[in-house]
């Protein structure tokens, strides 16, 4: 399956779309009822979930290219699945490796090593780096790896994501064999 798409003069919402193709029909995705780039912010991106019967909305800070919607519309396919009750730190995280496998494009991310993470690389960077490598930098990979960790945080009710990388982007995380929590 090819997932690749070439971003420049895309229709926005031809990239949920393809987020909705990602993650297949069986599959529940909250609806996107609106993408906008808006006048008074420059940077950064905010999902909306839906109210009073509309979809999620999408809006983008007026300097923001395309791309960033993949990120954002990944927070529709995030939103309720078991993942997000049972690892929710790690919403960012997966919404940036569906945007940089689905765009197969990186960013130059290198694990610290003489100093600790800061909470923006703990939400975004470093998760998203542990689940490309997952993955092996490929979209239908990525996916399968969603799947079968909803499947599991369902069954089993708890952080399975955090406990199989030995790690979370909480800071108040622990790991404890005895008593998962
Ligand atoms: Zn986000």
């Amino acid at each position: 399956m090819l997932y690749y798409m070439e971003t420049k003069n895309m229709n926005p919402y031809e990239i949920v779309n393809s987020a909705r193709r990602w993650v297949g029909s069986s599959w529940k995705m909250v609806p996107v009822d609106s993408i906008a780039w808006c006048g008074d912010r420059e940077r950064g991106g905010l999902w909306y979930p839906p109210h009073d019967g509309h979809g999620a909305r999408i809006e983008l800070g007026r300097e923001e290219g395309i791309d960033l919607v993949y990120h954002e519309a990944f927070h529709s396919v995030w939103h309720d699945c078991p993942l997000a009750k049972f690892d929710p730190w790690w919403g960012e995280g997966f919404c940036n490796a569906f945007s940089e496998t689905m765009r197969n494009c990186y960013f130059d991310y290198h694990v610290p090593e003489v100093r600790p993470l800061t909470q923006h690389e703990r939400n975004y960077l470093h998760p998203c780096y542990l689940l490309c490598h997952k993955a092996l930098f490929d979209p239908s990979h990525l996916r399968y790896f969603f799947l079968r960790m909803n499947a599991e945080a369902q069954q089993l009710e708890r952080p399975v994501l955090s406990e199989f990388f030995q790690w979370s982007p909480d800071p108040s995380w622990t790991f404890n064999t005895e008593n998962p929590s």
